[in-house]
């Protein structure tokens, strides 16, 4: 049972195809390791701390951006996967931290301590996770969004950047054949006849043949020649001659698209003495940094999350009728719906298992808990005997769920002083949907539909929305609020 209020994401496993449960910052920490030592490459004993932690910032944005729970985007909907490790940074994220380089398990141990620092903070712009884009080495300048997206984004914008002039990538430098040029990009740049050759501009311009195809006059580079001193001073056969160039030399300058944080920048900019917020602020424009545990400040229980389960639905089997009829089914729906409405006005994110009176499987139900992974799994019901003497509130947990426990009894109590219900305590129970469910759970049975007062009492909406307060409460004081 997790009782950590950790945040778990589902990464889809691009080597097993199957989607892996993993704490965000056990994600951050793999991945950020990952792409520190890339830059590592070219500065194998160097740990600059700061540069560590800007890293950790972006990879945890990165993750943020994909979650439901942050209204985010998955990658894959449909296998609901929030990341994949065929994402950048992201290959080798799965099992133990070992990857084909040398010396992964230093550098990991040394950056998760830096990124136990940075717990939890993130990069926002107008109060959303950013594009957290990086790229290894910028050349001298990182690059306007819409000249490689194509779309302008406000925080991805072209910053000067001379901190990543050492790097050995700052130039790089690739000899390409003719050919694979022609079969890369699907086009014929070389001419049939061996004897002509195309203008290369700057190199051979303003050739002049007779109708035997023999060269009379050629520029090359600055100067003009006749086809016979060509011959003579190069050597050739004949002034009859054409040319192939077979090779293109390409120099270029950075290394990646450029868009958002030079690593390299970071790098040297930490080595300089720049904060790792200094650094996020240089490469992303007119961003904050935020914590998204307190993310939304002054809201209560902003960056928390629950799932409210109203019990049973549709024609399920368990749902109770009191003695005069009432469904039990249509009590805890009302209920949940109510309370859903308190937590969501103190901005919590909240997920009900069922929106109306449908028959929704326990099994359907646990997965989806376990999909979501809220903070506290919140179960609805109303309790039933043969005897109809029998009234008052209980609430179960699963045994050793101590916060379950502790948030159960707050919620008993609240129950018991707002509607003079019987306090019946807290009990453990085997109940499905708390013992499978891999969060903090609870099952509130609110009343008796079974006792004729009780029943009677729960058709009142009034009274339904009191039990609903009294949970919220329980909520409220369990978070010390
Ligand atoms: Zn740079
Ligand atoms: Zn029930």
């Amino acid at each position: 049972m997790d009782t950590d209020n950790g945040i778990y994401v589902n990464v889809f496993d691009e080597n097993t195809k199957e989607t892996v449960v993993m704490e965000l910052e056990e994600i951050v920490k793999k991945a950020t390791t990952i792409v520190y030592t890339s830059i590592q490459k070219e500065t194998p004993d160097v740990f600059e701390i700061e540069a560590i932690k800007a890293i950790s910032i972006v990879i945890r944005t990165q993750v943020i951006r994909r979650l439901k729970r942050f209204n985010g985007i998955k990658w894959n909907e449909e296998i609901d996967a929030d990341i994949s490790t065929g994402m950048s940074g992201f290959e080798y994220i799965i099992g133990s931290p070992k990857i084909p380089r040398e010396g992964f398990d230093e550098v990991y141990n040394k950056c998760s301590a830096l990124v136990d620092d940075t717990k939890g903070f993130i990069i926002t712009f107008g109060g959303k996770p950013i594009k957290a884009e990086y790229h290894l080495v910028c050349g001298g300048g990182t690059e306007n969004s819409e000249d490689v997206l194509g779309n302008k984004i406000m925080y991805l914008r072209k910053v000067l950047c001379e901190y990543c002039f050492n790097s050995t990538n700052y130039e790089g430098v690739i000899d390409i054949p003719i050919n694979e040029i022609e079969d890369k990009l699907n086009v014929k740049v070389t001419e049939e006849s061996s004897i002509y050759g195309p203008e290369i501009k700057g190199v051979f311009e303003d050739v002049q043949r007779d109708e035997t195809g023999r060269v009379k006059r050629i520029k090359v580079g600055e100067r003009y020649f006749s086809g016979i001193e060509i011959r003579d001073l190069l050597g050739l056969n004949s002034s009859r001659f054409g040319w192939d160039p077979l090779v293109i030399r390409f120099k270029s300058r950075g290394l990646g698209d450029g868009l958002g944080m030079c690593l390299y920048g970071a790098y040297k900019m930490a080595e300089e003495g720049k904060s790792y917020t200094e650094i996020l602020k240089y490469y992303y424009t007119g961003v904050q940094i935020v914590n998204i545990n307190s993310a939304g400040g002054g809201v209560p229980l902003s960056g928390k999350t629950f799932i409210i389960d109203p019990g049973h639905g549709g024609d399920n089997g368990g749902d109770e009728k009191g003695p005069t009829g009432l469904r039990e089914k249509d009590v805890n729906l009302y209920i949940a719906k109510s309370l859903v409405e308190l937590l969501e006005k103190d901005g919590a994110l909240v997920y009900l298992t069922r929106l109306e009176d449908e028959d929704i499987s326990i099994i359907k139900r646990i997965e989806y808990v376990n999909s979501i992974r809220p903070n506290f799994l919140i179960s609805i019901h109303q309790n039933f005997f043969f005897a109809l003497g029998v009234s008052g509130t209980e609430v179960y947990y699963y045994r050793g769920d101590l916060e379950g426990e502790k948030m159960g009894r707050l919620i008993l109590d609240n129950i018991a002083k707002s509607l003079g219900t019987a306090n019946r305590g807290t009990k453990n129970a085997e109940f499905a949907i708390i013992r499978e469910s891999k969060v903090s759970s609870i099952l509130v049975e609110c009343m008796y539909i079974s006792n004729p007062k009780e029943e009677e009492a729960l058709k009142s909406d009034q009274v339904k929305r009191e039990i609903a307060k009294a949970i919220y409460r329980g909520v409220l004081e369990y978070y010390g609020i």
